[in-house]
């Protein structure tokens, strides 16, 4: 009986199985998603390792005084990249964590932070716990610490966003139809017929 053909349409079960295997447009528009943060976070990466260099006569200054006295520090090579990746990053997961507001991050928009927050307050949590300190919060540290604090966090950005993204496309891959062939009783058929669950759709009507 299983493997019997739909009445209606004559496709059997393997066939519809194939019709269905492709990918929902929403889950390859997350899987693009994916690439763009996985680019980013690499080329983070690369860039980060460079911040430090040249910058070591002045690594044990506090680094909230130096970002607030850039014109003074014409000498720290990338101070505005490591000012555009603090505000830009950092400071954004510290929004997501005080979470009065809507925040989006990279590419996950706010009402998916929403559905997802138990995870990501979670992970957040997970975080401040791993560097001993409130995220964003830069107090006290000399520059040379505040450049690792911001690699760390700038990386944990990124997998953030990853985790997010995979949890929404696990969740899109769920809305996917599979392929089912029932036995119903049609309107004026004698007998019992198999039917599947597109024609079913179709031909709701029909059903007694
Ligand atoms: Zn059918």
């Amino acid at each position: 009986m299983a493997d019997q053909a739909c009445w209606v349409c004559g496709r059997s079960l393997n066939e519809l199985n194939a019709m269905f295997r492709g990918k929902t447009s929403k889950e390859s528009t997350i899987e693009g998603q994916e690439a763009k943060v996985r680019k980013d976070r690499a080329d983070f990466r690369s860039a980060s390792g460079r911040w430090g260099e040249g910058s070591d006569t002045f690594s044990q200054f506090d680094f909230v005084f130096v970002l607030n006295n850039k014109p003074q520090f014409k000498k720290i090579r990338y101070l505005d990249d490591i000012e555009t990746a603090k505000k830009g990053m950092v400071d954004r997961l510290g929004d997501l964590r005080k979470s009065r507001i809507e925040v989006s991050l990279g590419e996950v928009p706010a009402e998916e932070l929403n559905k997802q927050k138990d995870f990501i307050s979670g992970r957040l949590d997970a975080f401040e716990k791993a560097t001993g300190r409130k995220i964003s919060a830069f107090e006290g540290l000399n520059f040379r610490d505040g450049l690792d604090y911001i690699g760390k966090s700038g990386l944990f950005y990124y997998d953030l966003q990853l985790e997010a993204l995979e949890k929404s496309k696990t969740t899109a891959s769920q809305e996917r139809p599979s392929g089912k062939i029932e036995i119903v009783k049609l309107k004026s058929m004698a007998r019992d017929v198999p039917v599947c669950g597109v024609c079913m759709g179709l031909f709701k009507e029909l059903r007694e």
